[in-house]
């Protein structure tokens, strides 16, 4: 498997070379934005129908969440996968095999602008790329552009903020001896209290909500540890140390109170990326992209799919197929088959 990885980075990293020396050129037919599976599905989709679409990613490499995922993936009707890391390698092996390129870069601003006269089309204004070890700016236009940035993180504010930049968001420490807070009560949450309770002296898992939004399997594994304690209907407030966090303030059912902890994980949802269209497409409340049934969204020549579209049921499985029929609704507006 490893040997297996290898050939397929190598492969990527000549690809990814080759590339470059087309890079910054100016205008492009589409550009796919995201390689998650929403964006590698859009980008065989383009290839099968011979348009070029040029593929540009933040990450080194393609995957998205994919490479968040620590438990086994059993909901994909073409196969199981052992860990959303395998499920990752597929990607890389299929982009890699397709001979299809990637370019790292991040994208910070999408605008639309007249280019040569003609209609406004998406122009991406601020694209930081590197190129071999130069950080570059480009500004790159094109007649369609499909948004297929996903998902990240969402982070914790609390105060004070010297603290606040001590809260995790992943483990990477030995956690012997230690009482570890997790805050959320998903998914994620939840794997991480399974997974690290066996290590922790003790975890206590704070959740807003009056009961988990979790898979049922996973509530009732997380119930049936004894070192784990569980905080329904409470809310982490503050951090309390010097120079690290030694306790937290957590409100719980009208009550103030003070926890001694050495570590606070914070694993509380996660948001759309879409800050970098905000001036140009219409977002719902909550930030993800509004499309309409053919994936168009409010720019005539502007589409999106997968996690980042409102609406979405956010697995493996619609962004794949989202990817795949945003594509082809793309194609048939290129190629004026439009009714
Ligand atoms: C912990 C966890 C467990 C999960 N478990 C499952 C499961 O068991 N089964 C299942 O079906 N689904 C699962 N999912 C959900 C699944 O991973 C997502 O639904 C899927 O990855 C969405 O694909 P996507 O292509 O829409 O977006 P993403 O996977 O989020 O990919 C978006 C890509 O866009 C890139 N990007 C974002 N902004 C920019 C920018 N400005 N410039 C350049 N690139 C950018 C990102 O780096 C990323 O690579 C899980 C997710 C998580 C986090």
């Amino acid at each position: 498997m490893r040997l297996h990885s290898e050939i397929v980075a190598s492969q990527l990293a000549l690809l990814q070379k080759e590339f470059k020396k087309q890079t910054m050129s100016q205008h492009y037919p589409v550009i796919i934005l995201g390689a998650g599976p929403a964006g590698v599905s859009a980008a065989l989709t383009f290839k099968e129908a011979e348009i070029q679409a040029l593929l540009i990613e933040q990450q080194p490499t393609c995957g998205g969440q994919l490479a968040a995922i620590p438990s086994a993936i059993t909901n994909f009707a073409l196969g199981w996968f052992a860990s959303g890391a395998e499920a990752q390698l597929q990607l890389q092996t299929v982009l890699a095999k397709s001979n299809i390129a990637m370019l790292q870069a991040q994208v910070h601003e999408v605008r639309s602008q007249k280019v040569n006269g003609e209609t406004f089309l998406p122009t991406l204004l601020t694209l930081e790329c590197t190129i071999g070890n130069v950080a570059e700016k480009a500004k790159l236009s094109c007649d369609y552009l499909m948004v297929a940035t996903g998902l990240s993180e969402n982070k914790l504010s609390l105060s004070p903020i010297d603290l606040n930049a001590k809260v995790k968001y992943h483990i990477d420490q030995d956690l012997q001896n230690k009482r570890l807070a997790i805050v959320g009560g998903g998914d994620s949450a939840l794997l991480k209290a399974i997974k690290l309770a066996d290590q922790a002296k003790k975890i206590f898992v704070i959740h807003r909500r009056e009961k988990f939004n979790a898979r049922p399997d996973l509530s009732k594994a997380v119930a049936k540890l004894s070192n784990v304690e569980i905080l329904l209907s409470s809310e982490i407030i503050a951090l309390d140390g010097d120079g690290k966090i030694e306790s937290i303030t957590v409100t719980s059912a009208g009550a103030l109170i003070n926890f001694k902890v050495d570590i606070v994980l914070a694993k509380v949802g996660y948001v759309p990326n879409s800050a970098a269209f905000a001036k140009v497409l219409a977002l719902d409340k909550h930030g993800y992209i509004v499309i309409d049934s053919l994936f168009k969204t409010s720019h005539q020549h502007i589409f999106a799919a997968g996690d980042i579209t409102a609406g979405t049921v956010p697995r493996i499985g619609t962004a794949v197929g989202q990817g795949m029929a945003c594509a082809a609704s793309m194609i048939a507006e290129i190629n004026g088959l439009r009714p």
